[in-house]
């Protein structure tokens, strides 16, 4: 049922006084594991990830000082975009992208994090170069190697880097990962290590156009865990804004 003007503003002053106490709770968390894992509190940014959250409260969160959206599908990014105060933010989006899409979404977002492929690496180095930009792009690991999940193959990603390196028009600034659904923690965070490992190792190589600034890892379940195995960014959605309804 369409709720009254009333009850409309008392949803969203109460939803807003949760998201603030949600930010608060989780911003606390992220720094003590910051600190845990030999690091400082800055050295850890929170992306609110923002799918099908109204543009209302994004705005609400903008304003408590987030400074990364995260969106899944380019098609509702697009579509809320115009309505986002993003002046001191960074938008990106982390969903899996269709090749085809990409000259949608290029000059749309400030990175693209789902990038598991040279086929869509191609694509996306054409329009940039259309455009005359440099897409910032990060590469997607299918650290558990499940069927259901997009992102590159962990044994494969070095090769992959290297060759999307070698393309014009973008430059590789790190590496995302979603983590099978994993309740002991022991497992989980050899995962995140796993990926903590790759991260170092592709550093290490030195590659032109490719520097690991990101590992990405880490949404409301397990962002802990994530950050005391050396996440940089954590994609938080549903810890902040409630649960998703579809
Ligand atoms: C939805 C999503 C998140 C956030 O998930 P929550 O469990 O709501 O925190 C993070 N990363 C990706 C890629 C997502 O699709």
């Amino acid at each position: 049922m369409e709720k009254s003007l009333v009850e409309l503003a008392e949803f969203r002053a109460q939803k807003c006084n949760e998201i603030e106490e949600n930010l608060k709770v989780i911003r606390d968390h992220m720094a003590e594991a910051a600190i845990q894992s030999g690091r400082t509190p800055e050295d850890v940014q929170l992306m609110a990830v923002t799918k099908r959250v109204d543009p209302y409260f994004i705005n609400f969160a903008l304003e408590q000082g987030v400074t990364l959206i995260g969106e899944n599908y380019v098609q509702e990014l697009l579509a809320k975009k115009p309505e986002l105060h993003l002046e001191q933010a960074q938008l990106h989006l982390i969903g899996h992208l269709q090749t085809n899409k990409v000259k949608q979404i290029i000059t749309e977002v400030d990175a693209i994090q789902s990038v598991d492929s040279v086929k869509v690496a191609k694509e996306i180095s054409k329009q940039a170069q259309k455009h005359d930009m440099t897409a910032e792009v990060l590469v997607e690991i299918n650290i558990g190697e499940e069927e259901s999940k997009s992102g590159a193959d962990y044994h494969a990603a070095l090769e992959l880097c290297h060759e999307i390196s070698t393309l014009p028009g973008l430059y590789v600034s790190g590496l995302m990962a979603i983590p099978p659904y994993e309740e002991d923690e022991k497992i989980l965070r050899g995962y995140f290590a796993q990926m903590h490992k790759l991260f170092v190792d592709i550093q290490a190589e030195n590659i032109d156009n490719i520097s690991m600034n990101t590992l990405s890892m880490g949404m409301s379940a397990d962002y802990v865990p994530a950050i005391l195995e050396g996440a940089t960014m954590v994609r938080v959605g549903s810890s902040i804004f409630g649960a998703r309804t579809y």
